[in-house]
Parts: structure tokens; C-alpha cells; sequence
């Protein structure tokens, strides 16, 4: 084959999918522009998760209307004229090629007016060509219109997800951009509701907790802890250590108020937050941080969000000791080296995920030993009524009287056959040490089990079996559950909606900011902090491609957070434990693989005492 010149039209189709992946990538750069117009308010409309129509108007400079036309051509800015000015860039787009890459692979519209006296102009374009020109009302700032997103690219097309997931890309985008801009006024509808209406704020602690009320919703954003620096202009919201969230959605970082990741960051805020951080639980973070742009190097990424710095230790311990120092000083209790220099390597702390990255399951991860955030929460939680109306005891299953008649539980004793392997009885029950461990003694010797590993184990292996079997009874609740959460977070949380029907557990749409919990599996019982973290933590824990897996981390996920028995078992309780442990499948271990039972056999115990 020869080579061959791409002809224009293909190059830039081409070109477009690099600048452009899906509709939040639009979005992104719609509101970039607007703001590096100096827009004080932006009106934002979206329809079909952006697919069909992404719209943005702004009260911005507005372009004059002979320009018009060469906006949307290839490497055609008005914010840099030579290479230099790459380092000491203040604006966000910058790359010359949003408007271009834009109506290449969709049917565009800007009208835009400058001044109000010589009126504004109109320009249409679709697949790159322009269809119309006209005059526009003379209303100074600009509104582009993005319809049919890819229409002339149906590869990228397919490769759309579901429009509650774009959805969530566009919302977070928007909500980044709105933590970043609280002097803009931003109004959000999605297929004519609104979402978002936040008024413009003044910079200030206040200003910016207004908009964090309505972005986190105020349960979460009323307990932040703020603190600043005049070093790297820090400032910053955080999670005070009662008070950690079950989602990794909330962290936002950003430099010169530019949504950033960045592994250096995300490394320090965990790594302060770890000797108190209880497995599952993350810190809600705002920072924001402004560094002379010469010092780190923001287009390492075709989206301009990873961040690369050129002092990366520093960094890391700057803001590892600026949240540490603010924790510490809220929790006069805990005692910990306060400023310990440490350096950023490339993994110093296990973080279980990472927001943008696939979920790893977290149980596979290094345990986190106790500690007092654990303590504060079981103190918390223990305050917390139970929601159900029927009575627990008649429905905690795994104490409830094993199904088979008294004639097949005999049997069942004697038939050796039918015993699982590690069944060594009789097992004479001796009693229960800190409320935790069951004592037995047993033809081998001494033998003690994890009451709770082993209940969870019976509970998961139950509710696995009614989810294999597609019949999952579902129990309504009283007082149905409210949970707040970011409109992105939501999104991700009703594309979740049908799967969660099938293992019992029934949600709706309350309100942009809102999801209620209506119904959970009849078998598992939740105390309410448990239920929303659960809910709030879904996307994360569903990353998981193959569905059974789904179905079975999920269960995982639910029986640890749902209530086991009591702390107290009397003997009857322990003995119709063991009967169902003996009947589950791997009743050795607990769901998340730690054992359920342990044997210490005479020959040890004598050993032990150094008999021979
Ligand atoms: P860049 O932002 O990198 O300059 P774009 O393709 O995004 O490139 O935009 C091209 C030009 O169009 C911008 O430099 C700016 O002059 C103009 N422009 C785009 N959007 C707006 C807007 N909302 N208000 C005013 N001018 C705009
Ligand atoms: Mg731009």
C-alpha cells in the first residue's frame, strides 16, 4: 500500500476524538471558554445525557462577529500567540482546537454578540461545514449549541455509555467547575429540570460552604473542617475523622482553579487521614491550591487534568502536614508525630481506589488495623435506631431454627457422610469470651470461632442463594431512607437501579441531590448510617465487569454492613449457629476470606505447656 494524505474532513474527525471523548469532554470545554470569557453567570442545558444537546451560555466577552468563523478553524485562539505564553497561562482552554474538534463531529451553533450596539451574529455548522450565517439578538455574551453529538462518527457513538453514566461525567464536570468558580453563577437543567441553580458567592469561607451545601448536600458539607495557608494559596475543606464518607466521590482537588488529579495530592490527603481512617471510609475533600504555572506541567494529559509538578516532595509534605495539623487539632485525643517529614514515593499509602481509576475490591486489601476512627463509628452507629417494623429476632436468620425436622437433624448427626469435612464433634460449648469468640471443646482439643465472621458467612450465603435464584424477598420500609449525595454521585448510583431491584433493595429519584431507599432484602436488617453508605458507595464497589461477581461482591458488601446478632448468644443461639455454619459451602471463612473457626488441638495445647 502507498502512503497516502488523510483528506481534511477524515483528519479532523480523527483529531476531534482526541479532544473530544464524550459529552462531559464538551461540556468541559464549552464552560472553559465561557469562563476564560469572564462570564458571571453560565446557563447550561442538557438533553439525553448530552447526546442529543449540550447548550452553554454565558454573559461573557462575546466574539466579534467577523471572528466567528475563524473560532471554529484549527490552532485559532485569542489567549496565546507564542510558545512561551504556554507557561504562564491563566485561561483554561488553551489548545486552539475545542470549537474546531466541536464542529467536526457535531452540528454546532454559536451566536455571540460583543457589544450591544453592533448587534450579534450566528453561525451554524455541521460535520465541520458551515450551513448558516445570520444575525443573532444583540444580548452581550455567547451561547453555543452542541446537537447530535459524534452523529458523523458512529464508533465513538457506541462507545457512549448509559445516559445516567454521561450524565454523571457532565455533572461532575459542571460541579467541578462550580467548587472552582463560586463568583459565576451557575443554573444546570437536564431534560428541562433543574439541577443546579447556584448563585454566585463571594470568595470566602462562607461563600464557598454556601455552594458546598448545595453541591455535597448539607448533611455532608455541614461538618467540614476548613483550614488555610498563605503558602500555595491553600485552602481547604476536609472530613473531620467522625465524620468519613462511604463514597471516594467526594474529593476534589484544584490548582489555580483548575479541576486537577493528581496522585501526589490524592497520596498526602490519605496518607494524613490514615492512622484514623477506617477501612471503606474516605475523606471528603475540597483544596485548592495555586501554584505559578511554570512549576508543573498541566498537558501531560490530552484532558489537561493530570498534573505533573515539579517539586513533588514538597508538595506532598506541604499538604500532608497542613491536614494532619488540622485534624490533630480537632481530636486533641489522638497521638501522632506532627510534622514528620516524609517523602511522596510512588506508593506511599494504600489508597483502595483512586476516583477515576476501576475499583479494586477493597477486601482483598490490606486490613487497616483498629483504630479510634473505628471506635467513634461503632459509637455512632450504635447510637442509631434500628428502622424496621417487624420484630429482628424473628427475622435474623441465622439464628433462626435450621429448616430440617428434628428427625433429619438427628440423621444429619449421625450420618457422617452428609457432615462437612472440617465437622469434628461433638463440640461442647464452654462459653463465650469478649462478647466475640465462642469457646468449644472438641474430640481434637480446643476449638474457638469468630461469632461474627461466622454469622456473616451464614447471612451472605443465604441472601447469595435468593440472588442466584433471581427471588430476593424485599421488605418495605417505614420511613423510607433519604440519601443525599453529589447529582453526579447519583447518577452513577440509578444506573445501578435495576441491579439493586433484583437483590432487593428499591430506590428512587427524590430530587436532583437526593435518592430514597424504599424497600431492602427481607433478610438483612441496616441501621441507617450503614444503609446510605452502602447506597453512596455502590458505583465504586460495582466496577466489576462480569455480573456474578457483581452479585456476589455486593452481598459481601451488604451482610458486613447489615446487623448481626447480638453481641450476647445464649447456648441455645451458638448451637443453631453451628448448625447453619455446617451447612454453608465454605464455612470456614467469613466472605471477605478471614477464617471463622480455629483449632487448637490437645497435641499443640500440650506443647504449648511443654508436656511431652
Ligand atoms: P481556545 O479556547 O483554546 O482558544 P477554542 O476552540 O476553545 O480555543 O476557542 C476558540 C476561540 O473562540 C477562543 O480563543 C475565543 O476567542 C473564542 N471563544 C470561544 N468560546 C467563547 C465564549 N464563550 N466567549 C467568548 N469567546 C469565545
Ligand atoms: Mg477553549
Amino acid at each position: 500500500m502507498s502512503i497516502k494524505l488523510l483528506d481534511p474532513q477524515t483528519a479532523s474527525k480523527i483529531a476531534a476524538g482526541e479532544v473530544i471523548e464524550r459529552p462531559a469532554g464538551v461540556l468541559k470545554e464549552l464552560i472553559e471558554n465561557s469562563l476564560d470569557a469572564g462570564a458571571k453567570t453560565i446557563n447550561i442545558d442538557i438533553l439525553k445525557a448530552g447526546k442529543t444537546l449540550i447548550r452553554v451560555n454565558d454573559d461573557g466577552c462575546g466574539i466579534k462577529r467577523e471572528e466567528l468563523s475563524l473560532a471554529i478553524k484549527r490552532h485559532t485562539t485569542s489567549k496565546i500567540t507564542k510558545f512561551d505564553d504556554l507557561n504562564n497561562l491563566n485561561t483554561f482552554g488553551f489548545r486552539g482546537e475545542a470549537l474546531y474538534s466541536l464542529a467536526a463531529v457535531s452540528k454546532l451553533k454559536i451566536s455571540s454578540c460583543q457589544s450591544e450596539k453592533e448587534g450579534g451574529a450566528m453561525l451554524e455548522v455541521c460535520g465541520g461545514e458551515i450551513t448558516a450565517e445570520a444575525a443573532a439578538p444583540a444580548i452581550k455574551g455567547t451561547t453555543i449549541e452542541v446537537k447530535d453529538l459524534f452523529f458523523n462518527t458512529p464508533a465513538r457513538l457506541k462507545f457512549l455509555k448509559s445516559d445516567n453514566v454521561e450524565r454523571a461525567h457532565l455533572l461532575r464536570t459542571i460541579e467541578e467547575a462550580a467548587l472552582a468558580n463560586i463568583n459565576t453563577t451557575f443554573n444546570v437543567n437536564t431534560d428541562g429540570v433543574s439541577v443546579y441553580r447556584l448563585s454566585a458567592e463571594e470568595d470566602t469561607e462562607e461563600g464557598l460552604r454556601k455552594r458546598l451545601n448545595k453541591i455535597l448536600g448539607g448533611e455532608l458539607a455541614k461538618n467540614l473542617l476548613f483550614c488555610q495557608d498563605e503558602s500555595f494559596g491553600f485552602k481547604a475543606f476536609i472530613s473531620p475523622l467522625n465524620n468519613l464518607c462511604a463514597s471516594r466521590d467526594n474529593q476534589f482537588f484544584f490548582i489555580n482553579k483548575r479541576p486537577v488529579t493528581s496522585k501526589v495530592l490524592q497520596q498526602a490527603l490519605y496518607k494524613a487521614y490514615q492512622p484514623y481512617r477506617a477501612k471503606e471510609k474516605h475523606p471528603c475533600a475540597v483544596i485548592f491550591l495555586a501554584i505559578n504555572p511554570a512549576e508543573f506541567d498541566v498537558n501531560i494529559h490530552p484532558q489537561k487534568k493530570d498534573i505533573k509538578f515539579a517539586f513533588e516532595n514538597d508538595i506532598f509534605n506541604f499538604l500532608y502536614n497542613k491536614i494532619t495539623e488540622t485534624l490533630l487539632a480537632e481530636q486533641e485525643v489522638i497521638n501522632t508525630p506532627l510534622t514528620e517529614e516524609i517523602s511522596f514515593e510512588s506508593k506511599p499509602v494504600q489508597i483502595e481506589k483512586e476516583p477515576i481509576q476501576e475499583a479494586q475490591n477493597d477486601e482483598e486489601q490490606k486490613e487497616i488495623p483498629l483504630d479510634l476512627s473505628e471506635i467513634i463509628n461503632k459509637h455512632l452507629a450504635e447510637k442509631n435506631k434500628n428502622l424496621f417494623v417487624n420484630d429482628f429476632e424473628e427475622r435474623k436468620n441465622y439464628c433462626a431454627k435450621p429448616q430440617s425436622s428434628q428427625n433429619e437433624q438427628a440423621e444429619l448427626t449421625q450420618k457422617s457422610s452428609d457432615l462437612p469435612k472440617w465437622w469434628q464433634g461433638p463440640y461442647n460449648y464452654l462459653g463465650q469470651i469478649h462478647q466475640s469468640f465462642l469457646v468449644f471443646e472438641n474430640p481434637q482439643g480446643l476449638v474457638l470461632v469468630d461469632q461474627h465472621a461466622a454469622q456473616e458467612r451464614v447471612l451472605f450465603e443465604k441472601y447469595f442463594k435468593e440472588i442466584e435464584l433471581g427471588n430476593v424477598p424485599s421488605q418495605p420500609l417505614m420511613f423510607p431512607i433519604s440519601v443525599q449525595m453529589p447529582s453526579s454521585t447519583l447518577e452513577q448510583v440509578l444506573n445501578y437501579k435495576d441491579f439493586l431491584l433484583k437483590i432487593g433493595f428499591e430506590i428512587t429519584r427524590f430530587s436532583a441531590t437526593c435518592l430514597m431507599v424504599n424497600s431492602v432484602p427481607n433478610i438483612l436488617q441496616f441501621k441507617e448510617e450503614d444503609l446510605k453508605d452502602f447506597i453512596v458507595a455502590l458505583p465504586q464497589d460495582l466496577k466489576a465487569d462480569e455480573v456474578n461477581l457483581k452479585y456476589k461482591l455486593i452481598a459481601m458488601r451488604a451482610c458486613k454492613r447489615a446487623i448481626k446478632a447480638g453481641e450476647k448468644l445464649n447456648k441455645e443461639q451458638v448451637e443453631v449457629l453451628m448448625e447453619n455454619l455446617k451447612k454453608c459451602k465454605d464455612a470456614l471463612h467469613c466472605p471477605h476470606g478471614r477464617p471463622t473457626i480455629l483449632t487448637f488441638t490437645t497435641t499443640e495445647i500440650a506443647k504449648r505447656f511443654e508436656r511431652t
